[in-house]
């Protein structure tokens, strides 16, 4: 099952990722973890993502299009694996393209989440991430069980960086410009399929699900 999840930041993605992956059983890359992580062990990797991540700038695609071919070589992917985050442009998607062919094998779905934009501010500037292991939360759309901590480990929750307002404006923009012709170029080739990302987490899941199953059988 090769999957790409697709949508605006604070679309919901992260959250439905988690439960894609657990469901499925397949690798959740997002190549903005990986750079997060990269970032927090201080690699060369790190150190050269950070600087185009607090500007809220996407990070080069070579760079980016490295860690992917890398981490799609690992022995986990080779029953499939939910990209987040990335392709991002055109040349990666390209990229992509010819890195599954060189595999031999295609993309199941782009799984896009269709949020109104002018709700993704509020969601954004309310999400808070565990440090630990990266679950999302949101101060008033899904909150922890208790304030300020991770469900799963207790982590005190911190906000991302690239979460402060001045920043979520500007990914926003970067994203809007590029999001666009990406979903043209994944309709054009009909792998397309959108789901109504303003209703209730489960709801969403729900739908996606389904179509999932149809893939299963
Ligand atoms: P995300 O967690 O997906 O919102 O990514 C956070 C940041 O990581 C982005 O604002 C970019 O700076 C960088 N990043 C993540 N994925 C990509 C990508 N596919 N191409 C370029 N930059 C990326």
């Amino acid at each position: 099952m090769n999957l790409i999840l697709m949508g605006l930041p604070g679309a919901g993605k992260g959250t439905q990722a988690e439960k894609i992956v657990e469901k499925y059983n397949i690798p959740h890359i997002s190549t903005g973890d990986m750079f997060r992580l990269a970032i927090k062990e201080g690699t060369e990797l790190g150190k050269e993502a950070k600087s185009f991540m607090d500007k809220g700038d996407l990070v080069p695609d070579a760079v980016t299009i490295g860690i992917v071919r890398e981490r799609l070589s690992k022995p986990d992917c080779q029953d499939g694996f939910l990209l987040d985050g990335f392709p991002r442009t055109i040349a990666q998607a390209e990229a992509l393209e010819s890195l599954l062919n060189d595999m031999e094998e295609s993309l199941d779905y782009v799984l896009h989440i269709d949020v109104p934009k002018d709700q993704l501010i509020e969601r954004l500037t309310g999400r808070r991430v565990c440090p630990t292991c990266g679950a999302t939360y949101h101060v008033i759309f899904n909150p922890p069980k208790e304030e300020g901590k991770c469900d799963h480990d207790g982590s005190e929750l911190i906000q991302r960086e690239d979460d402060q307002p001045d920043t979520v404006k500007k990914r926003l923009e970067v994203n809007v410009e590029q999001t666009k012709p990406l979903l043209d170029f994944y309709r054009e080739k009909g792998y397309v399929v959108s789901f109504k990302g303003d209703r209730d987490i489960n709801e969403v899941f729900q739908d996606i699900d389904q179509k999932l199953g149809n893939l299963s059988q």
